[in-house]
């Protein structure tokens, strides 16, 4: 029998994004299940199979046509051996992800970090357009990032490879959740806009940014944005701020793998050219001209759905 069908499948902390696929890239069916937190997560590949076995069922999609199951997850996962090294939002520890899933499901099962894994799909079939060498960057609670060099995502010696997120833009910065200080996750992640802001107000100044947190008792990014379109000169110096580090820091990811586009994605991108132009001009000021030249800015296009064509796309990849 022909094997024409691809799984993917994006673990995140809440939920678990599942797609059925054709090798063609066609989206036969996408559903999400609960992530069960309880047992240390143990129970999350049991759970993902059998929502799986039960989808092909009532597509009536015999498994053998299944080529094999692309998996994202998050945290540190070990090349090779699609170990999960650490996991903090599931509990996983050395959790032998891909051994699991594939005795589970008698499929060949590839297993790689959830923004790599984002960054694929987006190549495959988002804004990335099948380039040889891109890279994705996903501002959003954190900053993920993605990095594909000569068609392979790099996943590095042990799993940290494209942890762009933890650059570090100031020493002596903020504290970030990887346990050091001052990494670009810290500056340039929602979470470290709105922190640099509500620091802003600590100090009395934003005030047209204090207007609209007055209103609605909390702020987004998507205040601040407002704030400096509406001449808040505070909210513009820290978003200037913000996206002359974010372009420093592509740039010099840049002149290391010659991207031919640069995808940007997560909840923070939904401010469009007032986030991308101020980047691409810092970018611009940083990098060599011939990597410049190269370069594209293009926002994300698949939203959620990126995970789970990268996860398709790795097993085709692999086959
Ligand atoms: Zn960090």
């Amino acid at each position: 029998m022909d094997k024409d069908i691809l799984i993917g499948v994006d673990i995140g902390g809440t939920t678990v994004k599942n797609a059925i696929i054709s090798i063609q890239g066609e989206m036969i069916d996408k559903w999400e299940i609960p992530t069960v937190l309880k047992n240390g997560g143990k129970s999350v590949p049991q759970d993902i199979w059998n929502s799986i076995e039960k989808k092909l069922s009532e597509l009536s999609i015999s498994k053998d046509r299944c080529l094999g199951m692309g998996v994202g997850a998050p945290g540190f996962i070990e090349p090779g051996t699609g170990k999960v090294a650490i996991a903090v939002n599931i509990g996983w520890k050395d959790f032998a992800l891909k051994d699991i899933l594939r005795d589970l499901s008698g499929l060949q099962v590839y297993v790689d970090n959830d923004a790599n894994i984002a960054a694929l799909g987006e190549n495959w079939k988002g804004a990335g357009n099948q380039v040889n060498n891109m890279l994705a960057v996903t501002l959003g609670t954190g900053v993920g990032g993605g990095i594909i060099a000569n068609g392979q995502v790099i996943s590095g010696a042990n799993g940290t490879g494209a942890e762009i997120g933890h650059i570090t833009v100031e020493k002596n910065g903020a504290s970030c959740n990887c346990g050091r200080k001052g990494c670009l996750e810290t500056v340039a992640s929602a979470t470290g806009i709105v922190r640099q802001a509500e620091e802003l107000l600590a100090e009395g100044k934003a005030l047209k940014l204090k207007e609209k947190k007055n209103q609605i008792n909390r702020i987004t990014t998507k205040e601040i944005f407002e704030a400096a379109a509406d001449g808040d000169q505070d909210a513009m110096h820290l978003l200037d701020r913000t996206f002359d580090i974010l372009g420093f820091s592509l740039a010099n990811i840049a002149v290391i793998i010659n991207p031919a586009k640069i995808v940007i994605g997560g909840g923070v991108s939904k401010a469009g050219d007032a986030l991308l132009l101020p980047v691409k001009r810092a970018f611009e000021t940083y990098t060599l001209p011939r990597t410049n030249e190269a370069c594209e800015f293009v926002l994300a296009a698949l939203g959620n759905d990126a995970g789970v064509y990268g996860g398709a796309y790795l097993v085709l990849q692999n086959n």
